[in-house]
C-alpha cells in the first residue's frame, strides 16, 4: 500500500459500476441483457490495487461470501432466465479454485441448454502460470466453446513460464483475448502498449480491451486522463497489425457498462461526401449519397 490510496478523489467510490445493484442472485451480475457475470470466488492469485471489485475479493468471512452454496442461487435463477446465453466466470479468479470445483461449476452451467458461450476471466497465466497444469485444461477442455480473457499489465510479464501457459490453453482451443487496465507510469506508453499488444499475438492471444481505471477508492493514483487511452489506439491503428489493436472503453459509473471511446475519424461531410480521416490525419472522401453522418446538424 502507498499513501496515495489513503487519498479518496471525487467522484470515487466502493463500488463505481453498480454492480451491487445489478445483482440478480446473490454474486450474479445481471447487466447486459444476455450475458450475466458470475462472480465465483473472493480469492485472486494476485489483488491488484486498483481492483474494481477490492469491495468483495480478498476478505474471508467479509460482506461478500462465494461458496458453492451460494452458487445454487445463481444456477437456479440462470435455469429460469432462458435469454441469458453467455457466463462469464470471474471472482475473485476462477483459476485459483481446485479443478473439482471448477469442473463442477462448468458442468453445471454447460447442462443449462440456453447457456451458448462460456468464458473465464483470469490472471492466472501470467500471474502464477503453474496453475496451468495438463489437468486444468483438461478440465476446461470438455466445456468449449469456452473462452479466456486475460488479465495483462506488461510486457515483462510474459516469461518463459507464462508463455509456455498460455500455449497450453491455446492447444487446448480456448480462444484467448486480453484485457488490460492502463496505469498511469506503468502501462500508459505507447511504447509499452505496442509491444504488450504484440507479444500477446505472438503467443495467439488476441487484445481484447483496453480499459480506463475504474474510479475505485485510492486509485488516483494509478488514474490516467481519458485522451490517453485514445492517444494509445491512434498510435496502434494502422500503424500495427489490425489484430493488435484493443477496444478502448470506460465502465461507466452506476452501472451504464463498458462504453467504447474511438479516435473520432469522420471530419464532416461535403454534400454527397463523406469526409474521413485516415491513421495518418489525411482527409479522405467517400461517396455516400444521401447519408447523413457528418452533417451539420
Ligand atoms: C464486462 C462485463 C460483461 C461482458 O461484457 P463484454 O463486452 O461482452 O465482454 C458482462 N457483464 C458485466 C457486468 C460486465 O462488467
Amino acid at each position: 500500500m502507498t499513501g496515495a490510496e489513503a487519498i479518496r478523489l471525487p467522484g470515487e467510490s466502493e463500488d463505481p459500476l453498480g454492480e451491487d445493484h445489478d445483482t440478480a442472485a446473490p454474486g450474479l451480475v445481471h447487466r447486459y441483457p444476455d450475458r450475466v457475470l458470475f462472480l465465483t470466488t473472493g480469492t485472486c492469485a494476485t489483488y491488484c490495487r486498483y481492483c474494481t471489485r477490492a469491495r468483495a475479493v480478498g476478505n474471508p468471512g467479509g460482506e461478500y461470501q462465494f461458496s458453492p452454496r451460494q452458487w445454487e442461487q445463481a444456477l437456479a435463477y440462470l435455469e429460469i432466465h432462458t435469454e441469458v446465453r453467455d457466463v462469464l466466470l470471474s471472482g475473485g479468479d476462477p483459476l485459483t479454485m481446485a479443478d473439482e470445483k471448477l469442473d463442477w461449476l462448468l458442468n453445471r452451467l454447460r447442462s443449462i441448454p440456453h447457456i451458448e458461450f462460456l468464458r473465464i476471466g483470469t490472471k492466472v497465466p501470467m500471474v502464477l502460470p503453474q496453475r496451468i497444469t495438463k489437468d486444468l485444461v483438461k478440465v476446461l477442455k470438455k466445456y468449449h466453446p469456452l473462452f479466456m480473457s486475460l488479465h495483462v499489465t506488461h510486457p515483462r510479464e510474459f516469461t518463459s513460464e507464462s508463455r509456455e501457459a498460455l500455449a497450453r490453453l491455446a492447444d487446448a482451443g480456448i480462444p484467448l483475448g486480453s484485457q488490460t487496465v492502463l496505469l498511469k507510469g506503468v502501462n500508459d506508453d505507447i511504447a509499452v502498449i505496442k509491444p504488450l499488444m504484440h507479444g500477446l499475438l505472438k503467443n495467439r492471444v488476441k487484445p481484447y480491451y483496453l480499459y480506463q481505471v475504474d474510479p475505485i477508492r485510492g486509485s488516483g493514483h494509478f488514474r490516467t486522463n481519458v485522451e490517453k487511452g485514445i492517444e494509445i489506439i491512434e498510435g496502434l491503428r494502422g500503424y500495427t497489425t489490425g489484430y493488435a489493436t484493443p477496444i478502448f472503453a470506460v465502465d461507466a459509473p452506476g452501472g451504464g457498462g463498458k462504453i467504447q471511446l474511438a479516435p473520432d475519424c469522420v471530419v464532416g461531410r461535403d454534400a454527397d461526401d463523406l469526409l474521413l480521416r485516415n491513421f495518418e490525419g489525411q482527409i479522405y472522401r467517400y461517396p455516400d449519397p444521401g447519408g447523413r453522418l457528418g452533417a451539420v446538424k
